[in-house]
């Protein structure tokens, strides 16, 4: 119950606009712990860092909620030149994407909007080896996204497009099992969104216990499976799962985001499983900024740390 007030807190008052502004001008340096840079230029050699340490990149370029077509369309554009710079830098491009942030919800020539710029990203990672990752947003949009999921599976394949599910949702075990005919790539979260108590489990053992779960089905199905948390015991469970049930190491994967764990991180690399650290960059990185301080009350101290520094 406390995590829930916390979060609640901390998000309520990060959508003032003073405190939004008061952040932005005085918290950049602290930010760039979670986020890899304004540019993508920064994006991509952080990429090349990481590499150095056996982890993988997953490119995220921030901005979510975007209100009219010609900046969902511009948001699109800047994820492809994304795709064939990190390409030409001898990078696989993998890349998330908020469908809300290329134009979900808005039509253009008498179709959804994010589905096509979608389109146009998932058949350019494919030209180039890539990899898109639909992310997933707030319980609204979970319906429409899981929709467009399955018909960018069934345009392009499997191997180019995954989606994510949150645990904290009710509704998610069934999404899961919906999704199995797909043997989708799918990557597991708790879910990060300030979502109603009528749709999503307030405690947080419930949440864990969700998780826990829909990993051990994901994988049982032989799904291909991201999991994505900084939680050590989830982690060590689902090592001693894969072992006892004789699931092998290409079939899964850890996932974290930048900044969180790196140590953790590095230690998995070693032990020789496949590692993806979520990389956020761009000029947009406040609401994400604000989720992450949402999640761990420490760091909210540390962001105060930083502003009096600053
Ligand atoms: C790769 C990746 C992609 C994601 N994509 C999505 C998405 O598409 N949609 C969505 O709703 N959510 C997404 N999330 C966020 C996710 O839902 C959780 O909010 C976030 O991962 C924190 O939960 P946890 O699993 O790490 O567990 P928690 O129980 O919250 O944390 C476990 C431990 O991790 C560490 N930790 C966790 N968060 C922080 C933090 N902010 N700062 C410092 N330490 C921390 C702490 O040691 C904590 O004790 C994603 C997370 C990851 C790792």
């Amino acid at each position: 119950m406390f995590d829930r007030i916390y979060r609640s807190t901390v998000l309520g008052v990060a959508t003032q606009k003073p405190i939004e502004n008061l952040v932005r001008s005085r918290a950049w340096s602290v930010a760039q712990r979670f986020v890899a840079g304004e540019e993508s230029s920064s994006a991509i050699q952080a990429v090349q860092e990481l590499q150095k340490d056996g982890v993988l990149g997953n490119f995220d370029l921030l901005g979510e909620f975007v209100t009219d077509p010609a900046t969902a369309n511009e948001f699109a554009e800047k994820i492809l030149a994304l795709q064939a710079q990190a390409a030409a830098a001898g990078i696989k491009p993998y890349i998330s994407v908020k469908l809300s942030s290329v134009g979900q919800g808005m039509t253009q020539d008498g179709q959804d909007l994010g589905l096509q710029n979608a389109r146009r990203i998932v058949s350019q990672a494919r030209e180039l080896g890539g990899f898109v990752c639909l992310d997933m947003e707030d319980h609204t949009r979970v319906d429409v996204t899981l929709q467009q999921f399955r018909t960018l599976v069934g345009e392009f394949g499997r191997e180019y497009v995954g989606t994510v599910l949150q645990s904290y949702l009710y509704r998610t075990e069934a999404d899961r099992d919906g999704l199995d005919d797909l043997t989708p790539n799918l990557r597991i979260v708790k879910g990060a969104y300030l979502e109603p108590e009528s749709v999503a489990m307030p405690q947080k053992a419930d949440v864990d216990a969700g998780y826990r779960r829909l990993v051990y089905a994901n994988l049982k199905s032989g799904n291909y499976t991201n999991v994505a948390t900084h939680d050590e015991s989830i982690i060590d469970d689902v090592k001693m799962f894969v072992l006892s049930h004789g699931i092998p190491k290409s079939q899964f994967e850890f996932q974290m985001l930048y900044g969180i764990r790196r140590d953790l991180q590095k230690k998995l690399a070693a032990e020789g499983f496949t590692v993806r650290v979520y990389l956020p960059y761009g000029r947009d990185w406040y609401a994400y900024f604000s989720r992450r301080i949402a999640e761990r009350p420490a760091n909210v101290m540390f962001v105060l740390r930083g502003m009096l520094k600053g």
